[in-house]
């Protein structure tokens, strides 16, 4: 299971819950989450995706503290698992694609 394959699941689930999941890459500053999901509730949660195994980089963990400072919703997923779980928070809209 491949990071990209997770996160290819992420953004389906978060779709099938009439969400938004926005590919995150900032110009200025390295490290920040793999994705901006845009919840129907009106949550924003920043999301780092790996696989199974994987690790945070340095400048990953100290985005994860800065999110967590700043009392931000983040969430980082290390498998298809962990995203169903993540998702238990939404309920489901039943919207395709
Ligand atoms: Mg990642």
């Amino acid at each position: 299971m491949t990071e990209k394959e997770i996160e290819a699941y992420f953004v389906k689930r978060v779709k099938a819950l009439g969400g938004y999941a926005y590919k995150f890459r900032s110009v200025t500053q390295r490290g920040v989450a793999d994705r901006i999901a845009c919840m129907p509730n009106g949550e924003a949660w920043f999301v780092e995706l790996k696989k199974p195994g994987g690790r945070l980089s340095a400048l990953q963990e100290i985005f994860a503290e800065e999110m967590q400072h700043t009392k931000q919703h983040y969430a980082c997923l290390w498998s298809k698992q962990d995203v169903d779980e993540w998702c238990k928070r939404f309920t489901e809209v039943g919207r395709d694609k």
